[in-house]
């Protein structure tokens, strides 16, 4: 074994090149956690690191020592086909390829074909057992995976040195990568981080990164990466207090509305809480969340929008998450009571997410896979919204996109676009709102619906793959990853488009330890 490895890290954040505004501004402050933080692991055992987050407008390949050992790359599942061409690449140039991120825990399987190493859970023994392996597992890749989440990670100041370049290439807003917590109380079947037992991970290191980046910044702007932050409230809000003179530092969090209680919102309020980012989901469901109970349909509508009006009276940007297609939806009703939340909330942006099932990511799967209600979408599209990878219990696929495109429609309408700005005050979230609306989340959003509803029926083909009738690509699909990947398309190893979606179920793997 050499004593001396020479790392290189990516964190694909984009799934291929772009030129896009939205991405050029944006991207940068989407970077993970998780890459930083094998960054400053490898580091500590003695190994040299290239780290690279992509977003779209670099060279990978350049940007890459050519006497680079083992690369780890992390990723989502919607980069997935751009991370096998890359892996595949880079073996043959007699690299290490190592996988991890959430592609890696959802589809380990598939990841296993094109990569040396995969990665799940992974904590500092892991990747110690994978840099002292570091040897060429082909055809199948070798499995890894602690038997939980790390108990601690690095803070903002070891990872400075990955965030500095990484936020350099955002022009305009700069926001810093910061985790409290890992998992989730809360058990949403859907969810990733419904298994993953919840933490409070060290509250020192948290009160010595504020330090640090008050030192940094004049006004620091931080993004929680906690699934559901501030589930011990009043410990992580001492912290903050302890150590952020009042209202010094922005944050934008994503939390349960069961956290955001008027007294809660008061105090996220004194401390600079001016994004956040709530799950609704579903109409009919997860009362407990939300705080609504036994409320279902027009009552929960009445009552998560009063909370969510009492919110937005404390804090400027809110996005409020919903998952359309749930197995509890049936009707036209779904869809009218979320246009009626949109007029009694108007200052929040609706995000919609098309029900969709990562492979091992949740046991709700597991239903669908037993069922045979899952479609084998190439990962490319599997990003929420540009395909809906679940046979809807309730609708057809065409009625089903008729209804969503009506709902969007209605949600980035002139009117609908004009009230959110005005109840934002015509602040900065505002107008941030109004592109959103204007770009590829609504009116680009509505045109690819359209494009799908259409193809579902003209195209009898396409209709097929939908009915899974057919395992082939519609070639609508092949053309975009094609588009999308650009020059490494060549590299997409064969039989990558396609995945076996029920592989969560057949699996009988266990996680497989490298002794260190
Ligand atoms: S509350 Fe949010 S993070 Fe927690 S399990 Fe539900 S969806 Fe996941």
């Amino acid at each position: 074994m050499k004593t001396k490895l020479r790392i290189g890290i990516i964190d694909l954040v984009s799934k291929g090149p772009t030129k896009a505004l939205w991405a050029r501004f944006m991207f940068p402050n989407l970077a993970s956690i998780m890459p930083q933080v094998l960054g400053v692991w490898c580091q500590e055992e003695g190994h040299e690191v290239t780290f690279i987050c992509y977003t779209g407008f670099e060279n990978l390949i350049e940007e890459l020592p050519k006497d680079t050992d083992l690369v780890f790359i992390g990723t989502f599942t919607q980069s997935a086909q751009l991370a096998y061409a890359l892996s595949n690449l880079l073996r043959s140039r007699g690299m290490i390829t190592v996988i991890g991120g959430p592609h890696a825990r959802c589809y380990p399987q598939d990841s296993q074909k094109y990569f040396d190493y995969v990665l799940g859970f992974t904590d500092k023994e892991v990747v110690k057992s994978v840099l002292y392996d570091c040897s060429p597992h082909r055809p199948m890749g070798m499995y890894a995976s602690a038997r939980m989440q790390p108990v601690s990670l690095p803070g903002v100041k070891e990872r400075w040195q990955f965030i500095e370049p990484t936020l350099k290439k955002a022009p305009w807003i700069k926001i810093v990568p910061m985790i409290a917590s890992l998992g989730c109380p809360y058990t949403c079947s859907f969810c990733i981080d419904a298994e993953v037992p919840y933490q409070q991970l060290d509250l020192e290191v948290m009160k010595e990164d504020f330090r640090f980046l008050l030192k940094k910044f004049k006004r620091p702007r931080v993004g929680w990466h906690d699934p559901n932050f501030g589930v011990k409230f009043n410990d992580c809000m001492d912290a903050i207090e302890e150590v952020v003179p009042e209202d010094s530092i922005d944050f934008i969090g994503e939390s349960s509305l069961s956290i955001l209680t008027e007294p809660h919102m008061k105090r996220l309020k004194r401390n600079g809480f001016k994004a956040l980012l709530p799950g609704i989901e579903t109409w009919y469901d997860l009362g407990n969340k939300s705080k609504t109970g036994n409320n279902k349909g027009l009552e929960k509508v009445h009552l998560v929008s009063e909370q969510i009006n009492m919110i937005m009276s404390y804090t400027p940007y809110l996005q409020a998450n919903f998952v359309l297609g749930l197995d509890t939806d049936v009707g036209q009703e779904p869809f009218e009571l979320t246009k009626k939340f949109i007029d009694l909330s108007p200052g929040a942006f609706p995000g919609y997410s098309l029900l969709s099932a990562f492979g091992a990511a949740a046991p709700l799967n597991l239903e669908y896979q037993s069922q045979n209600r899952v479609i084998g979408f190439p990962f490319h599209f599997l990003d929420n919204n540009a395909a809906m990878n679940i046979t809807t219990k309730n609708y057809s696929f065409p009625e089903f996109y008729d209804k969503v495109i009506d709902l969007t429609r209605y949600t980035f309408s002139p009117r609908a676009i004009a009230k959110r700005f005005q109840s934002n005050k015509f602040s900065i979230p505002g107008w941030m709102n109004v592109v959103r609306a204007v770009s590829t989340e609504g009116y680009g959003r509505i045109s690819h619906f359209t494009k799908v509803k259409k193809l579902l029926e003209t195209d009898k083909k396409f209709r097929m793959f939908f009915e899974q009738e057919t395992d082939e690509v519609p070639e609508y699909y092949i053309s975009k990853i094609k588009k999308d990947l650009g020059s490494l398309w060549k590299w997409l190893p064969e039989g990558a488009i396609n995945h076996d979606q029920n592989a969560y179920l057949k699996s009988t793997a266990k996680p497989h330890l490298i002794a260190v």
